[in-house]
Parts: C-alpha cells; sequence; structure tokens
C-alpha cells in the first residue's frame, strides 16, 4: 500500500506551484496524493493574473468527504485563501481526531505569490494562529510568512530564531522557518531553521545565485508530507525535503515564458 497524502490547495495551471505541483512532487516521492481545491487561479509561469474561490462550505464538503474516505497519513496545506476555509478546516480536524484518526498536518501559510499577488483575504492571519496553528505538525513559513505571522520583523538569523520560537508559542509541534528571503549571509550561504520546543536545527547549504523561480514553497511542503508519510521523523524528513530542494533550485525546468519552476 503507498502512503497517503491529502493536499489542501489551490489550483495553478501553469503546472509549477499549488496542486499541481503538489501531485507531481508526492508522485516522485512514491506517494498517492488526493487534491482538495480551495481556488482555481489564471495563473502562467510569469505570474498570478486571476483567482477565483470556491465558496468555503464547498471546499470544506470536499475536505470531510475524502478525509473520511482516504484516511491519509499526512494532510498538506497550500493556499487556503479565505478564513472560513481556515477555521472550518479547524473544527473538522477535532471530529476527525476525536474518531481517533492522528493525522500529521503540514501547513505552509501561503500569504501571497511570488511577483506580490495577495493569496489570502482579510482576517486570515487570526484565522490561522487560532484555528490551525494549535494542530499543525509542521509549520514551513518564509520569512515574510513568518513576520506577518509572528509580527516580529526578521532581518537576521538571531531574527529568524526569535520569529520562530514566538510562532511556537501558538502550538505548533514544529516550525520549519526557510531563510531564502534573507539579505545575503556570508559566502554565500543559506539557512532554514527547524525548531521544536525541545530541539533546533539550523539547515546550512550554498545560495543558487540569482533563483527567481515558482513554486518553491509548495514543493518544499509535499517533499516534507511525503517524507512523513513514508515514516520519517520531522528531523528526518526536513533535512531531505530542504537537500532536495536547493538541488532543484540548481538546475530549474524553464517550461514557459516566465519564471523557472522545480517540478
Ligand atoms: N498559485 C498557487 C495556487 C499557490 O499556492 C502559490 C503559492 O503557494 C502560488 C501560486 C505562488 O507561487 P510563487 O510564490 O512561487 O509565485
Amino acid at each position: 500500500m503507498l502512503p497517503k497524502v491529502l493536499t489542501i490547495a489551490g489550483s495553478d495551471p501553469s503546472g509549477g506551484a499549488g496542486i499541481q505541483a503538489d501531485l507531481k512532487v508526492l508522485a516522485q516521492f512514491g506517494v498517492y496524493g488526493g487534491a482538495a481545491v480551495t481556488a482555481l487561479t489564471r495563473q502562467t509561469s510569469a505570474g498570478v493574473l486571476g483567482l477565483f474561490p470556491l465558496p468555503a462550505q464547498w471546499v470544506l464538503e470536499q475536505i470531510r468527504d475524502v478525509l473520511w474516505d482516504l484516511r491519509p497519513a499526512v494532510v498538506k496545506t497550500g493556499m487556503l485563501q479565505q478564513p472560513a476555509v481556515i477555521s472550518g478546516l479547524g473544527r473538522l480536524w477535532g471530529d476527525y481526531v476525536r474518531e481517533g484518526a492522528a493525522p500529521a498536518l503540514v501547513v505552509d501559510p501561503v500569504l501571497s505569490s511570488g511577483t506580490g499577488v495577495n493569496l489570502l483575504v482579510g482576517g486570515g492571519l487570526e484565522a490561522f494562529r487560532d484555528d490551525l496553528l494549535p494542530i499543525t505538525t509542521v509549520l514551513t513559513p518564509n520569512v515574510p510568512e513568518a513576520e506577518a505571522l509572528s509580527g516580529m520583523p526578521i532581518r537576521g538569523i538571531e531574527d529568524m530564531a526569535a520569529a520562530a520560537e514566538g510562532l511556537l508559542q501558538y502550538g505548533p509541534t514544529w516550525v520549519l522557518l526557510k531563510g531564502g528571503h534573507l539579505p545575503e549571509l556570508a559566502d554565500d550561504r543559506i539557512v532554514d531553521l527547524l525548531i521544536s520546543r525541545e530541539e533546533r536545527h539550523w539547515i546550512w547549504g550554498k545560495r543558487t545565485p540569482g533563483a527567481d523561480l515558482h513554486g518553491t514553497g509548495c514543493t518544499l511542503a509535499s517533499a516534507l508530507a511525503a517524507g512523513l508519510a513514508h515514516g520519517f521523523s520531522v528531523p528526518e524528513a526536513a533535512t531531505k525535503a530542504v537537500e532536495w530542494l536547493r538541488q532543484r533550485i540548481g538546475a530549474p525546468l524553464f517550461v514557459g515564458q516566465g519564471r523557472g519552476v522545480v517540478c
């Protein structure tokens, strides 16, 4: 039996981000993927052109249907887009866990696209903090997302640790704070931080100069979800996912007229 992951995310018809990217990554890692769609986008490799949210109730019904049917080992969320979806998922999760299910929850707190289009409507940050972070196994913010959720500015690696600790106060078991948006570190180094209440792992690597790619956040969270579904611990799955993504960033695919992609 293949391990199973359910992704809850937006559709990117250009195939570099969102559910299309998630399903490709899950398949590459030998995981069966289900996908509940939160919103459609009009989008090319150059950026988001439009957003068409599905009614929140419809999104939550899709999730309920497939959660109880597939019984995935891991659920991964991407662009949830509406506070009613975020809070509704929190309630639904409570029902599911009360019945004895114990999937891991990987939350990629998507706020905006790499090209600056807003992908979360008003009230979304509060919904994340109040209803999703308390049940999250691994939260995977980039620097702007960690700043928005924690309310703390991040200018260097000391700030990264402080913001990650601030985010742990909202209840996730682990935070994987991605340092790719930090100002350049010495010697072209790059660092991500994985932190829990007991552990702290700095995952160092070499920056690929000039990389402006599409869909890196979605693919990292999916690779991490796949590793967890295969039974790796959070530190093992996170380190493998980060190292896999860094290799991909070094050899992106240029499939369209815009930015490169990694899957
Ligand atoms: N479209 C969807 C559906 C997404 O989930 C995301 C990001 O998570 C994006 C677009 C933006 O991707 P990028 O930041 O790589 O432009």
